[in-house]
């Protein structure tokens, strides 16, 4: 009895252990798994017909380069402008369940930040989703331009 008892503690622990770690690989690979080729593509098409309706909208070239990076969960994407270079960055933990959304709303959305970034000399604005940047947002034919983002997603060298 000693022993049946002592080999389902044993079978207990060691199915625990296994359950803990395959949970913790489930995580990893959600985190870390290898970017579709096909997603770098449509992200860099995306990219290219944002710079070129910039450059005939506004008349500013701006190849800003985007970067696929793990973020808070709570950001889709951020726009950085830090010592002269403008960037923005996805959440590549949001690619497999929203990457419709990334590129319809999320690249423009931060493009839009991107082009203010660049029009205003890159002083930092106070009010980041303004009408300035909604009827940019538009223009770049992003969807769901809506100016009530509570989300901070623009961030300066100012807070470096
Ligand atoms: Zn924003």
């Amino acid at each position: 009895m000693k022993q049946q008892l002592k080999f389902i503690f044993l079978f207990m622990i060691i199915s625990g252990t296994i359950f803990i770690i395959h949970n913790l690989y489930i995580t990893w690979e959600f985190n870390n798994f290898p970017l579709d080729k096909s997603m770098r593509l449509a992200i860099d098409q995306k990219r290219d017909e944002l710079i070129s309706r910039t450059l005939s909208s506004y008349d500013i070239y701006l190849p800003v380069p985007v970067k696929i990076e793990n973020l808070p969960d709570n950001l889709y994407g951020v726009t950085i402008y830090n010592r002269g270079d403008i960037y923005i960055i996805l959440n590549r933990k949001m690619f497999r369940e929203s990457f419709e959304y990334i590129l319809s709303t999320v690249l423009p959305h931060e493009f839009a930040h991107a082009v203010i970034l660049a029009k205003s000399d890159f002083t930092d604005n106070e009010n980041s989703h303004s009408n300035e940047w909604q009827n940019i947002c538009i223009e770049l034919q992003g969807k769901n331009c809506e100016q009530f983002v509570n989300i901070d997603d623009v961030i300066s060298d100012k807070i470096f």
